[in-house]
């Protein structure tokens, strides 16, 4: 059954209500955000109207002590991996558009296996598969040979252990057999919550449908998928508006699943082929970004928050202090992608991505920064999903899993894939937060993977 949980009207007048906002009242909610309080919808919208600069370093202040009292210092890493370019919708910001005119193309299993040998060359254990819908060229059955293929893959000391699917909205019983394949979250973007503004860009396709899209993962909790990680296209709507739809879908699932969105994703709108990025009226500046970044954080604090490289360097930095928790490093954004770029052919990505470091790079410069990268993947692979893992998070325990687990890939990661360098400052990081691991024996295991990174073994531990 379809239903609109989008209340467009109540979003309206909780902006419109939010203009007349008082100093009170915002200082207020966010005495109550930092003091762990979930905030009233007023609140936030108050928050996110705010233009005063005080408050917005308050705003920015207080995010990013929720953010690191929840995920500490650990920054979790992935990459995407495009399969397929056919698409059938004509969506406007969207170089995969079906009216536009370039040779499409997707992956052969060979040819995914060489894409996933460079990404497991980079250290990535985490993917987001990729793909524009196509029922006749990229069929579920294909994408489920794509999961296959990945998990199969295994080179030198690499292994994918967790594929992210990013794949079209489509029915219960595909979303039972991607259940059934193990994929880690089923990640969807409503691009934007505004169902006005949604049908002037979602030209035709099935994602024209905006209930269909809306209740997507309605269908995958249904089907068994209980990560499902939400977002909306920064750049095409009001963003504000966007932020409010966002935290209703979350409490729809909340209510309903009893576990809202795994994860949020912020993307922003990228110039990309086909597309005038000048056409779009509704463009997030920095500034605006950062605000709706922080404010995200403060009102739903468990959620995972997933920046791209989208953004650029400086924009990432600033925003890792804001509450992102996860990030893509080394990204190419077209089918193939990977190999091309090795071979130093012409890429005509999805989008122009930002950041165009080396996996390596990002890497090294989070941990120059003092976050310790996170190439874990064990929650999922524990059954630590859905309400189970937001329990434990919410219950502030989820820290003692995670830091050990991050140290120890990052571990695994210096030996595997660091040079003498890199492995010098992995090392002198993890010494520093031994510490702070609260489990005897994971400290003692621990120290025993750290003098093999000091003295350059070969690795004879498997997380
Ligand atoms: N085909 C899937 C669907 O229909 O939802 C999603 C896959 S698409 C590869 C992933 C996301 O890229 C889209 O949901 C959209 O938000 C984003 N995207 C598309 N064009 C973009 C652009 N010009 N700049 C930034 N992100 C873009």
């Amino acid at each position: 059954m379809e239903l609109n949980f989008i209340n467009q009207k109540y979003i309206l007048d909780l902006l419109e209500n939010a203009k007349n906002a008082n100093d009170e009242i915002i200082s207020k909610a966010l005495d109550k955000a930092d003091s762990g309080e979930t905030l009233a919808h007023s609140e936030i919208a108050a928050l996110l109207k705010t233009e005063n600069t005080e408050f917005i370093e308050r705003i920015y202040k207080t995010a990013g002590k929720i953010k690191r009292r929840i995920y500490g210092n650990r920054i979790v890493m992935f990459a995407p991996v495009y399969v397929s370019d056919y698409c059938v919708n004509r969506c406007t910001y969207c170089s995969f558009n079906q009216s536009h005119d370039f040779i499409r193309s997707k992956l052969t299993m060979e040819q995914l296996r060489e894409e996933v040998k460079i990404l497991e060359k980079m250290g990535h254990k985490r993917l987001a598969l990729e793909a524009g819908e196509s029922e006749k060229e990229c069929s579920i059955d294909y994408i489920l040979d794509c999961i296959k293929t990945i998990y199969e893959m295994k080179f030198e000391n690499g292994e994918i252990r967790r594929i992210n699917v990013n794949i079209a909205a489509t029915t219960e019983e595909n979303y039972k057999k991607l259940k059934n394949a193990g994929i880690g979250t089923y990640i969807l973007f409503q691009e934007t919550y505004n169902e006005t503004v949604y049908n002037k860009f979602h030209v035709s396709g099935p994602k024209k449908d905006f209930n269909w899209h809306l209740n997507a993962f309605d269908r995958a909790q249904n089907a068994g998928i209980d990560d499902v990680g939400g977002g909306v296209l920064f750049g095409l709507s009001d963003p504000y508006f966007d932020v409010m739809g966002l935290l209703l879908h979350n409490e729809h699932l909340e209510k309903k699943y009893n576990t809202g969105f795994h994860t949020i994703s912020v993307p922003r709108l990228c110039p990309a082929s086909g597309m005038n990025i000048n056409d779009f009226s509704n463009l997030v500046d920095d500034e605006t970004f950062a605000k709706i970044t922080a404010v995200i954080r403060i009102a739903v604090p468990f959620t995972g928050m997933i920046l791209s490289t989208r953004e650029n360097r400086d924009m990432r930095r600033k925003l890792l202090q804001l509450g992102i928790s996860q990030i893509s490093a080394g990204s190419a954004t077209e089918v193939g992608g990977y190999q091309k770029r090795r071979r130093n052919e012409i890429i005509t990505p999805q989008f122009f991505v930002n950041d165009e470091r080396s996996a390596v790079s990002i890497i090294g410069e989070l941990i120059d920064d003092g976050y310790i990268p996170s190439f874990c993947t064990a929650c999922y692979r524990s059954g630590r999903t859905g309400d189970r893992f937001m329990s434990l998070a919410k219950s502030g325990q989820i820290g003692n899993v995670c830091l050990p687990n991050a140290l120890m890939t990052l571990c695994e990661y210096s030996i595997d894939y660091g040079d003498a360098h890199f492995r010098e400052k992995a090392a002198s990081m993890i010494k520093n937060e031994i510490p702070n691991i609260s489990n005897e024996s994971v400290r003692r295991k621990t120290i025993k993977n750290l003098e093999k990174i000091s003295t350059g073994q070969q690795r004879d531990f498997f997380v």
